[in-house]
């Protein structure tokens, strides 16, 4: 954002403390790149490069043939909040009435409008690092204190639940995290929810929000809910999507089951803010959640291939210390190794110098880690086909290879 002493004036705060996103700086760097004439793999994407299943096409197709051209209530069609309902019923053992389903303009909106209808200034939010980065920004945005839970690599990326009880204070409002995890691809097991869940016992007043946006793009035998377990079943607000699993980041539809007060006030926010979703997005919603799941199971299957791909290319690269990530579709490494060492007069110091060199001599992609609140570590995003993938990593090999120290 260009601001300078006039314009800082004339904006808010709010926008002026708000941190700029990490992927835009990559993809200036490969903008004036490919400017020069080189080949940029961008592997730095949070968007699956498949298209919408045809299915969920035609219902929107023939959503707009019928006229579902105008406003639709606020919380969404009856229609879509009934299939929501079923769906959590069915695969997440959540017993959310379609009174307490909010249908929102994505599910980084839902995020948005729990944050604004649950945090006044002070308020503390736990969020699991590394965390997604809108969670802080939108945290921030709404006046939210964000209060970080780190676990590194060794810790495959999970806070134990020590490290959670330690982190709650009279002013926690809820606990932050997505499970499969953006940027690590991490899971959290039954085992490792019920853990958490008894610790919140303990805190009557912490909520939970559960983002699960990435439930369908989990490699291991089951997705839990944290909102299923008894403990916390109350308070818990589940988040999720039609962007990763049906691969459909462009329709804009997202939606959240919470007690019913909850889903009353994001409605009220939602209301004055964007009257709710496209009604021909929403048409096609309902038909994702209750038709045929057989194409994102084949995009499930070719995520999973990549996944093995790119660790088993990784693991040939001296220094690079991924994790075994059961889902989404990011590896997110530990490149603490490379740090000091230096090519010419570049010295890498962190993982933001790791990824600007990665760009300029490998011409990769990658975001840094310190936008996940992990600056030792990159984030790859293998949602690129298998070629790509191959000669991005050779390039990085062979980048790195001409580091010195
Ligand atoms: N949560 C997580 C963890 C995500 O990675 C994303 C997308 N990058 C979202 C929410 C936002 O999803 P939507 O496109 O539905 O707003």
């Amino acid at each position: 954002m260009h601001t300078d002493a006039t314009t800082v004036n004339v904006l808010s705060k709010r926008v002026l403390t708000l941190a700029e996103s990490e992927t835009l700086k990559m993809a200036r760097m490969a903008r004036e790149l490919r400017a020069q004439g080189h080949d940029v793999i961008s592997l730095s994407l949070g968007e699956p490069d498949f298209d919408t299943p045809v299915h969920i096409k035609e219902a929107a197709y023939q959503a707009l043939k019928e006229g579902y051209t105008k406003y639709t209530p606020v919380a969404g069609l009856p229609e879509l909040t009934k299939a929501i309902s079923e769906k959590f019923k069915r695969d997440n053992h959540l017993d959310y009435e379609p009174e307490q389903i909010v249908v929102s303009n994505g599910a980084k909106q839902s995020i948005y409008n729990v944050c604004q209808a649950l945090l006044d200034p002070g308020d503390e939010v736990i969020i699991f690092a590394p965390y997604w980065v809108s969670y802080w920004e939108i945290v921030k945005l709404s006046g939210g204190v964000p209060v970080p839970v780190y676990a590194g690599v060794e810790q495959e990326f999970k806070p134990t639940p020590e490290q959670l009880e330690a982190a709650i204070t009279p002013r926690t409002k809820f606990l932050l995290f997505s499970s499969p995890c953006n940027p690590t691809g991490a899971v959290f097991s039954r085992r490792e929810l019920q853990a958490y869940a008894e610790v919140l016992s303990r805190y009557e007043y912490v909520y939970v929000v559960s983002d699960e946006i990435y439930e369908y793009i989990n490699f291991t035998a089951e997705h839990v809910s944290i909102g299923s377990f008894p403990q916390v079943r109350e308070r818990t607000i589940t988040v999720n999507g039609f962007a990763k699993g049906f691969a459909m980041t462009g329709w804009r539809l997202g939606y959240m089951g919470a007690p019913k007060f909850i889903a009353d006030a994001c409605c009220k926010i939602q209301g004055q803010v964007t009257s709710g979703a496209a009604a021909f997005s929403q048409k096609a919603g309902a038909l994702a959640l209750s038709g045929d799941l057989s194409p994102t199971r084949a995009m499930r299957e070719a995520f999973l291939r990549r996944r093995d791909l790119v660790l088993s290319l990784l693991r040939e690269i001296p220094g690079i210390r991924a994790n075994h990530p059961d889902g989404a579709f990011y590896v997110f490494a530990d490149i603490g190794e490379f740090f000091g060492k230096s090519h010419g007069h570049i010295v890498l110091q962190n993982a933001d110098d790791f990824c600007d060199y990665i760009m300029k001599y490998a011409h990769v992609g990658l975001v840094s880690g310190t936008a996940f609140g992990d600056p030792n570590c990159f984030r790859l995003s293998y949602a690129a086909s298998e070629g790509q993938l191959r000669e991005a990593i050779r390039r990085m090999k062979v980048a790195l290879e001409r580091l010195r120290g």
